[in-house]
């Protein structure tokens, strides 16, 4: 079993990144830029927000971040987004999610300005990603194909099974891994909460990527011998005594499937840090003008 090591792989791409942005500003191009909207004071989205400056930090980027208390009106939320829009030295912008009720999560993904949307929400590049058109690849979805490409694992010709279909995970997966490109190629089943008999589809995987939120959910009764396993899971699970008081757990029961597999991404350390450096990596797209359509 070879263990798909997310933190380090995360590390050698920022480091990759700090080269390029250390050139780029040495021949006299502009520092990329990421700005984040961060609405509230949910501890989870907070932490998220902090790595992502963090990372911008490490690989020469400015940030700017713009926190707004949870009472914000949508409108205020708006003209902010409309002002970095038109802020020309700003090459990427993110609204961390979820809002509060009261906000439109659709209507802010539609005001941030497609050139600049690099978690890749926006309905226009979501569109040009179903038609392998060049656009930003959502962060989790570009983290995955990374560390497929990275770990050199043989997608064409196999079975993807995805457990999960939601817009930011599960479905551009299907997407990305059903084109003909590396990595790709592959024959893939989306499976959700109506899929009757699930472990039927989960056995025939080859590859087997887990976006479903349910701690521990896949045991290794359920997967073939030789499986590839991405786990994208991230549930916070009470652990009371220990010092945050919750553990980290991913949709993969780690320690019952891992003696299984060929490959296993862990939970921490897997999908996560690649998911930041993704949308690094989007944010240097964008300053460059190129929009990815082959991986
Ligand atoms: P989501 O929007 O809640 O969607 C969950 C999906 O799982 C839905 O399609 C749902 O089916 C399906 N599902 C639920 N129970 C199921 C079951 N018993 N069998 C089969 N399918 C089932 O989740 P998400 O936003 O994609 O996130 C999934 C997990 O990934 C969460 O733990 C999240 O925290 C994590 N995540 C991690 C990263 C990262 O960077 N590592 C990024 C994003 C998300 P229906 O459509 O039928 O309801």
């Amino acid at each position: 079993m070879i263990l798909i090591d997310g933190k380090q792989t995360a590390e050698i791409i920022k480091a990759e990144l700090a080269v390029e942005v250390e050139n780029i500003v040495k021949n006299g191009g502009k520092q990329p830029h990421l700005a984040a909207i961060l609405v509230g004071n949910d501890g989870a989205s907070e932490t998220y927000i902090a790595s992502k400056v963090k990372a911008c930090k490490k690989v020469g980027f400015k940030s700017t971040l713009i926190n707004f208390p949870a009472t914000v009106s949508e409108n205020e939320l708006l003209q902010k987004v409309i002002e970095i829009n038109n802020n020309a030295d700003i090459d990427g912008l993110i609204v961390q999610l979820p809002l509060p009720k009261h906000i439109s999560e659709k209507k802010v993904t539609e005001t941030i300005l497609p050139e600049k949307d690099v978690d890749g929400f926006h309905p226009l590049n979501v569109g040009k990603l179903a038609l392998n058109l060049p656009t930003f690849i959502s962060a989790t979805p570009y983290g995955i194909m990374q560390l497929l490409e990275r770990y050199k694992i043989e997608t064409a010709g196999k079975h993807c099974v995805i457990l999960g279909r939601s817009n930011i995970v599960g479905s551009p997966v299907s997407i990305l891994l059903s084109r003909n490109t590396y990595p790709g190629n592959c024959t893939v089943t989306l499976c959700h909460s109506r899929t009757k008999n699930l472990e039927y589809y989960t056995k025939q995987a080859d590859i087997l990527i887990a976006a479903l939120g349910k701690p521990d959910f896949v045991k290794a009764n359920m997967v073939k011998d030789g499986v590839v396993v991405i786990d994208v899971g991230i549930t916070r699970v009470s652990a009371p005594g220990t010092e945050k008081g919750y553990h980290i757990t991913g949709d993969v029961d780690f320690d019952d499937v891992a003696p299984k597999c060929s490959y296993i991404t862990p939970v921490p350390g897997g999908v996560g840090p690649m998911t930041i450096v993704a949308l690094l990596k989007n944010t240097l797209l964008s300053l460059n003008n190129n929009l990815i359509t082959n991986l």
